[in-house]
This record gives structure tokens, C-alpha cells and sequence, in this order.
């Protein structure tokens, strides 16, 4: 066995990825890019929809989804965020990121 694992439809070729469906090795060549990932042809495609469609037709994965608290995470983070760059501002004086990140180096070299 070869230390690469080449493609499954062209044994001289080495696969940069694998089918998301039977995990077939698949080069560059055969790599159909779909939105969920990358599979080896069509059918598996197709296959891959079908058991997609199957699992939320039976109510999906018991993952249940919240606005509210979606929305209190995004308020979170964007909260977060702010906080980061304004105590930032008032520690290096300046918004801009280049800036920043010369002020930050200059300050970890003071304090190391
Ligand atoms: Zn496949
Ligand atoms: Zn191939």
C-alpha cells in the first residue's frame, strides 16, 4: 500500500479528499463541491440528500433550536466584542487594527 491514498477512479492520481457519503477517495478531478461538502459522483449526492431528508422528516436530531436564545448569544458575543475593543482603545489609544497590534507588541515588550 502506498504511503498516499490515491483516488478510487484513477489509481495514479492522489485524492485530496474523501466522499462525504461512502468516504471514497476522490482527487481533484472527481471532487463534485456541493454546499454540504464534497462527494465522489452524483448518486452519492443524491443519497446523501435522501438520508438528510429522511432524518428531519423523522424530526430530525433531537437538537432543539431556539430564536430567543440565539439571538441572546449573538447579543452576548456582539456585547463581548465591544467591551474588547473599547478597553483595547483605552489601553493602546487607537482603533486602528495595525495600530493595535504595534501597541500591543510595544506594550508586551515592556511588560516581559
Ligand atoms: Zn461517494
Ligand atoms: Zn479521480
Amino acid at each position: 500500500m502506498s504511503a498516499r491514498t490515491m483516488c478510487r477512479r484513477h489509481p495514479t492520481k492522489p485524492a485530496v479528499t474523501s466522499c462525504k457519503r461512502c468516504s471514497a477517495p476522490i482527487c481533484s478531478e472527481c471532487k463534485l463541491a456541493m454546499p454540504e461538502g464534497a462527494f465522489c459522483s452524483m448518486a452519492c449526492v443524491k443519497e446523501f440528500r435522501d438520508f438528510q431528508s429522511r432524518i428531519w422528516a423523522d424530526g430530525g436530531p433531537r437538537r432543539r433550536f431556539s430564536l430567543r436564545a440565539t439571538i441572546r448569544y449573538l447579543f452576548t458575543v456582539v456585547i463581548l466584542v465591544i467591551v474588547i475593543v473599547v478597553a483595547l482603545y483605552f489601553w493602546l489609544g487607537t482603533t486602528d487594527p495595525v495600530e493595535m497590534w504595534e501597541n500591543l507588541r510595544r506594550q508586551f515588550r515592556l511588560l516581559f
